[in-house]
């Protein structure tokens, strides 16, 4: 057997068995070397019953005194076993006559299992067991058992086989060692199968605690290898850029000068800056691939329009992408009003409209009419082609992920090259996060808000004083000003967010008679909350109640006052969004926060974030802090691609020296850089064609 083998040629894995396992993403010998566990167990060690804790997993050995059934509302089989230091009951809910009938007194039973306390003491319920014959040794363990990834119809103990039947097809053919050994031995690293063989069978003195934690020298040497084969994936995909052909958008110089000088407002010189570092990239014969950074308010959005019509100017298509409706309309209605006046009317794609006016726009995008389009994900959906697509702009990137990224490239690609690429975000992302997660990407960022924005002022107020907030609700609206009311957002619920978002909207409308409320939430049909959105933008509504569809890029100046319900319940990043939805005019704005005491000590830290800054990069800075390195930073947040090993947060000590051995490796030998990615990425690559 060979490690590239498919994994029919090993013992017990038929075509049935192996379908099962493409699910884990398993397909040939060496993928199982791969499939790391996800915790372990020590069944290296009996434990006695005397000194069993409750909540622990362990593994007892003992004389069976008896076995009975009995009916507690439904039919129980109970053993009780005794190891001289205590008894312990095995219970059974499922059972064969001959599975009861096993269990003879006097037989000695080794068992695992999670330790519950009963009404007779400690039990186990449905344990693993194993009956032993006489003078037969309780056979322990020699290694911590791992606990694999699980899927429907494959058992840890089947896959435990497998995986002791790949380590040691490994012992044979061991996989290329790939990392220079320079880089190893500065690391302190093991060997690329010494660290896969100690992974999967460690020894019973290993480090649990470190190993659970992900920092065992073992678990670094993988991640360093996984976060290498992404970072020279999406370095190669930079490269390659460099040489792809794109259409150089050089004319339209006159436009965009009058564009700009008739906005209602003057660009910021970071804004300018910005432009000025999109406009070359664009006049270049290849694909500009750029990220904005800029914090809620900063005004990316005038910038992207402006990119969009230098290359409308040009005569080709641009589309810009957002996340959700609610912002992908606001974009079609503020390109809208800006583009008029020159005779630009942007078309608009999303998922949930009509067939009929959905046929128009596939109709206008694909012959061309449509110079901009507007949408959502519906965007790089199949069956939209464009004319003649040579810049995207994708709005929130951190909403999408890499794919979705090279999805919509895809679609423009054509005879006269790849679009250029714009993509904007308000999640600002520490440095060596950024290395690993933009990779691909240069980055230009917005470090200045427009002038006579004044910091939201936010407070933190418990619930108990709802009464009081309510009343301040209606004084500024009585003095003109307009307020958000966001809900609580539970769990990830859409039902449960729209019932208590429902009854926020009924009990304020009790509280305000005086007042004009609205409500908006993520199960109305698109049109309803865009009349909603658009009643508040113009006034007839002064309280809007939201859940946190609002989050992100929603725009209506005149609100200067925001509650947000639950607020120790929400993430920093998410609470400085929401935050950013006010403070958008010249008038002060205020935060409310209301939340349920008592806070604890991460809410308390949150919130007093919050009341002291108002700048995302620090915001974003806090967060990571605060979650700590055991959190994930999930991969919607990110727009990455999921992670095998490595865990971003966690790991992103490793980037500075990953960024110099890509470096290295990438100058030295292409081949090793290509094995590199194929381990880890697949055959194909993750990122299209690299
Ligand atoms: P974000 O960066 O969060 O996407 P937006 O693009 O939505 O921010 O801009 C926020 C608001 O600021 C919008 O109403 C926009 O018209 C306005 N704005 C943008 N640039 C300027 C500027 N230079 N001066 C004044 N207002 C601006
Ligand atoms: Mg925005």
């Amino acid at each position: 057997m060979h490690s590239e083998s498919p994994l029919t040629a090993l013992n017990g894995v038929g075509p049935a068995l192996a379908k099962k396992l493409e699910k884990l993403s398993l397909f040939r010998v060496d993928d199982l070397l791969f499939l790391l566990p996800l915790r372990y167990e020590d069944r290296t060690q009996l434990v006695k019953v005397g000194a069993l804790v409750a909540g622990t997993r362990c593994l007892v050995s003992g004389e069976v005194l008896l076995a009975e059934t009995v009916f507690r509302g439904r039919r129980n089989l109970l053993v009780r076993i005794s190891d001289g230091s205590g008894q312990l009951t095995l219970r059974f809910f499922h059972f064969s006559r001959q599975q009861q009938a096993q269990f003879q007194p006097g037989m000695t039973v080794t068992c695992f299992g999670e330790v519950r306390r009963g009404a007779a003491g400690f039990e186990m319920i449905h344990p693993e067991y194993r009956l032993l014959r006489e003078n037969q040794d309780a056979a322990m363990n020699d290694s911590l058992t791992p606990i694999y990834p699980a899927t429907e119809g494959v058992q840890q103990g089947r896959l435990r086989n497998l995986t002791d039947q790949a380590l040691r097809s490994m012992q044979e053919s061991p996989p290329a060692e790939l990392l220079p050994a320079s880089v190893t031995s500065k690391l302190g690293m093991p060997s690329l199968a010494k660290a896969i063989q100690y992974l999967h069978r460690p020894p019973p003195d290993a480090d649990i605690e470190q190993m659970l934690a992900g920092r065992h020298p073992c678990q670094q040497r993988l991640a360093f290898e996984e976060l290498l084969a992404h970072y020279l994936s999406l370095r190669k995909l930079r490269a390659l850029a460099e040489t792809e052909d794109a259409v150089a958008l050089d004319g339209g110089a006159r436009e965009v000068a009058d564009f700009i000088a008739d906005l209602p407002f003057e660009l910021t010189a970071a804004q300018d800056r910005v432009v000025d570092e999109i406009l070359s990239d664009l006049s270049q014969p290849h694909p500009m691939m750029r990220l904005i950074q800029g914090d809620v308010g900063s005004g990316k959005t005038v910038v992207a329009a402006i990119a969009c019509l230098k290359a409308i100017a040009c005569g080709v298509q641009a589309a810009i992408m957002a996340p959700t409706e609610i912002l992908a309309e606001q974009h079609w209605r503020n390109f809208s009003e800006w583009f008029r006046p020159i005779g630009i009317e942007p078309a608009w794609l999303s998922g949930s409209q009509r067939a009929a006016s959905r046929r128009e726009s596939l109709q206008a995008i694909a012959d061309g009419r449509a110079q901009l389009v507007v949408g959502t994900h519906a965007l790089f959906q199949e069956g939209v082609e464009f004319h003649r697509l040579a810049l995207v702009v994708i709005d929130e990137q951190h909403r999408f992920g890499v794919h979705q990224r090279m999805a919509l490239r895809d679609k423009g690609v054509s005879n006269a090259g790849h679009p250029h690429q714009l993509v904007m975000t308000a999640t600002p992302i520490p440095r060596t996060l950024a290395m690993a997660a933009y990779a691909d990407l240069d980055t230009s960022v917005i470090d200045e808000l427009p002038p006579g924005r004044q910091p939201v002022s936010t407070i933190a107020v418990p619930q108990t004083r709802r009464d009081e907030i309510v009343q301040r609700v209606r004084s500024a609206c009585a003095d003109g000003q307009q307020a958000y009311w966001v809900c609580p957002l539970i769990e990830e619920s859409e039902v449960l967010d729209y019932q208590a978002a429902q009854a926020s909207y009924e009990a304020l409308s009790e509280a305000l008679p005086d007042l004009r409320v609205g409500l908006v939430h993520g199960r109305m049909r698109p049109a309803e909350k865009e009349r909603g959105m658009q009643a508040f933008k113009e006034g007839l509504i002064q309280l809007l109640v939201a859940t946190t569809v609002i989050e992100v890029g929603v725009d209506v100046a005149n609100a200067s006052l925001m509650i947000i319900e639950n607020a120790e319940r929400m993430g920093l990043s998410q609470l400085h969004q929401l935050r950013g939805r006010v403070g958008r005019g010249a008038a002060q704005s205020h935060c409310v926060l209301l939340y349920k005491p008592p806070l604890g000590r991460i809410a308390k830290e949150r919130l007093a974030v919050l009341r002291d800054t108002n700048d995302g990069f620090v915001v974003a800075q806090r967060d990571l802090e605060l979650r700590g390195p055991g959190e994930l930073l999930g991969t919607r947040q990110t727009g990455l691609p999921d992670y095998r090993i490595a865990n971003l947060v966690r790991d992103a000590d490793l980037m500075p020296q990953v960024q110099i051995t890509a470096g290295a490796i990438a100058k030295s030998s292409d081949t090793t850089a290509a094995a590199i990615v194929r381990r880890w990425l697949g055959d194909a690559g993750r990122y299209g064609k690299v």
